[in-house]
């Protein structure tokens, strides 16, 4: 059983491509934070080195190394603590490895978590690597946006897009780790496809408190004028060198534009609280649906920009004044 909630049609179709003997030398698994993406990437990892029943089954030796992150044959590469970028050390110590057989499992894996914080050296290095196929490899790339990627290297790729988790799946998964049933529901709302926050706020109920804030200043932002969005970018951004909180706000304000978009075209908000339903009907008859398209075009551009080492307060700032 692969250890992930949700991802169920592209888990089938990544054991139809291993069981065919298929699965491409180089996947780039994308979507939004928190919806999986590594965690896929390490249950593919085991699926292809387990040699239990079922795989990956999660007790044999190997899936258990690579739950551990000890396994000689997977790496997981990702941007070291205090580096804004993936260096390129670290892709050379990955070309150098990938030429070896597997250690001890039958596929050795490598996992690049982030790629579109590589740098351009990095990068490079990279597609060397994707370019010399080597038999009994696979190359597991995550972003949240294909288009961060260098097209050079987006070109080699398999793209697999995941998907956010709908809050029924989310609900039901969380109640199966021992959520009682109003609270999981409550978590699964606010998570809005992020399974990795609904795990840990499942845990920690101060943090769904403040994330339900947080989504009430920022469902806020299309009735605000100029002055009131650049003070809340001003008090988003205080602590300027904090860029991953800063992302998450953009993350909470992108999937608000998304529901702003659905409610002009007539549909149901994806992930609307209740109480924000009738806010939300009432923002965008203010707005044209091209301008709605273009603020969230903007945020996109913002969450590229954050990611491409942009001061976070310039990329937010920008994305904020484009709904006028
Ligand atoms: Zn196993």
């Amino acid at each position: 059983m692969w250890d992930i909630i949700g991802q169920t049609e592209t888990i089938a179709t990544l054991e139809a491509a291993i069981a065919t003997d298929k699965l491409p030398h180089a996947l780039l698994l994308t979507g939004p934070a928190g919806v999986g993406k590594t965690r896929l990437a390490l249950e593919l990892a085991k699926a292809l080195n387990c040699i239990g029943d079922g795989p990956p089954c999660q007790t044999c030796v190997h899936c258990r190394q690579i739950e551990a992150r000890s396994h000689p044959d997977v790496s997981l590469i990702e941007r070291a603590d205090g580096k804004e970028n993936v260096q390129i050390a670290q892709v050379r110590a990955l070309r150098e490895a990938t030429s070896l057989r597997p250690y001890q499992g039958r596929w050795k894996v490598y996992i690049i978590a982030g790629a579109e914080v590589l740098t351009l050296q990095a990068a490079d290095a990279l597609l060397k690597t994707l370019e010399e196929p080597q038999p009994q490899v696979t190359m597991v790339l995550t972003a949240v946006e294909a288009d961060a990627l260098p097209a050079t290297v987006l070109s080699r790729c398999r793209v697999v897009r995941l998907h956010p988790v709908n809050d029924d799946v989310l609900t039901a998964a969380l109640e199966q780790r021992g959520s009682e049933a109003d609270d999981a529901r409550r978590v699964a709302r606010l998570a809005r496809g992020n399974v990795g926050w609904a795990l840990q706020a499942a845990k920690q109920p101060k943090i769904v408190v403040q994330r339900r804030e947080m989504l009430e200043r920022l469902g806020a932002v299309p009735d605000m004028d100029l002055d009131a969005r650049l003070q809340l970018v001003e008090s988003l951004t205080s602590d300027r060198k904090d860029r991953s909180s800063v992302r998450r706000q953009i993350e909470l304000l992108l999937l608000l534009a998304r529901d702003l978009l659905l409610v002009k075209g007539g549909l149901v908000p994806h992930s609307a609280l209740d109480d924000q339903q009738e806010a939300l009907r009432r923002q965008v008859e203010r707005y044209s649906m091209a301008e709605l398209s273009a603020y969230l075009q903007a945020l996109r551009r913002a969450m590229i920009r954050i990611d491409a080492n942009v001061d976070p307060r310039l990329a937010l700032e920008a994305a904020l004044v484009a709904p006028k």
